[in-house]
């Protein structure tokens, strides 16, 4: 496991969500992400967000908390949208290993920020953002799935580019 700070490091560039310092990756999975930077057009940058998170840290008794608010306020802004909890806020394999990691968008040197009010973006909003960078998003896209990750299935947790590297079997 690698422990990147923020800043350009192993040649990506990181920027680790609040309220953390750095990010945590598998080499494995860095190297996928590095691959996958590579078949990208220059202009467009893979930005990693987040990686492995320890559960018993700080930062997962800080998750934990924010997660029980958060809940309670999602499911106050989108009743409609209860179903959606479980992959929202469960940790989604951050808590797993490192091969779990969220990557965000640089296009010419600024980060596309699809969800402005994070996950209670309503999904209105984040389409409209959305729609303007379409071909780049679906480049994105296609690279991470080409080097062996999986896009999350949920639409809000897609946006934060939270994918998960499959090795191949072979
Ligand atoms: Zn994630």
């Amino acid at each position: 496991m690698l422990v990147l700070p923020k800043g350009e490091s192993h040649g990506i560039q990181v920027a680790p969500r609040w309220p953390s310092s750095d990010v945590a990756i598998d080499q494995e999975t860095l190297q996928k992400l590095l691959e996958a930077q590579a078949m990208l057009p220059p202009g467009i940058e893979l930005l990693l967000v987040r990686g492995y998170e320890n559960r018993s840290s700080h930062l997962g008794v800080f998750r934990t908390l924010s997660r029980w608010l958060g809940i309670k306020v999602f499911c106050a802004c989108y009743p409609g949208r209860k179903d959606e909890v479980g992959e929202i806020f469960g940790a989604n394999g951050h808590d797993v290993d490192g091969s779990h990691v969220d990557v965000s968008i640089v296009l010419q040197g600024k980060r596309l920020r699809f969800l402005p009010l994070g996950v209670f973006t309503s999904l209105t909003r984040q389409r409209a953002r959305a729609a303007q960078h379409l071909v780049v998003i679906e480049q994105v896209k296609a690279a991470l799935k080409h080097c062996g990750f999986d896009i999350h299935r949920n639409e809000t947790e897609s946006m934060q580019i939270h994918c998960d590297y499959r090795p191949q079997k072979s």
